[in-house]
């Protein structure tokens, strides 16, 4: 929120259908997905949302958000669902315990300047990409980060944690477009 209020947008948390029917565009942030799973369930917000993506509504998700947008997800908790819209396999903690939080400097063609300073907590990682869908940003090691398909962005890693904007700016972009 304080990101997106930075670069001048309208900010409002999203916790209801009611919200979610009043905003142009969404950030899913971390947290842990199983649990945004099952709250979306109780508080009738899963089957909205999924409306919402399918209508083309622009969303970021960011690490637990990524797992909820991705169509399938892996070592999920029994029973977890995810919202799904983009075309990919992600797998829950694929870097092990809290203790393997790290950082990592990411080169970001499609954004432009300098590296992006990536902030991965207890963070997935995208292990299959669907045609359709754009790899904005691997780790040396190949593996894919950071994603794009459609009005849908999606990032292993936390960009807010570093200050940086480039991400929730090609969200709003989208926003932007969409409302035109
Ligand atoms: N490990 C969390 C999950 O499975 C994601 C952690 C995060 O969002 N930083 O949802």
């Amino acid at each position: 929120m304080r990101i997106l209020r930075l670069l001048g947008a309208a900010v409002r948390p999203v916790r209801r259908p009611t919200e979610l029917a009043e905003v142009d565009g969404l950030v899913i942030p971390g947290g842990e997905s199983s649990v945004i799973d099952k709250l979306s369930r109780a508080f009738g917000m899963r089957d909205p949302l999924r409306r919402e993506i399918a209508a083309g509504l622009p969303v970021y998700g960011t690490c637990a958000g990524l797992i909820l947008l991705a169509d399938e997800v892996l070592d999920g908790l029994p029973g977890q669902e995810s919202f799904g819209g983009l075309d990919v396999v992600v797998r829950r903690n694929a870097f092990g315990s809290q203790l393997d939080s790290f950082e990592s400097d990411l080169r970001v063609e499609a954004l432009g300047g300098p590296p992006v300073k990536a902030v991965f907590i207890r963070a997935p990682v995208v292990e299959k990409v669907g045609r359709a869908v754009d790899i904005l940003a691997t780790l040396d090691d190949g593996r894919v980060v950071a994603v794009e398909q459609g009005n849908l962005l999606g990032t292993s890693f936390h960009p807010e944690v570093s200050d940086e904007t480039r991400f929730h700016e090609r969200l709003l972009e989208r926003v932007r477009a969409r409302l035109n």
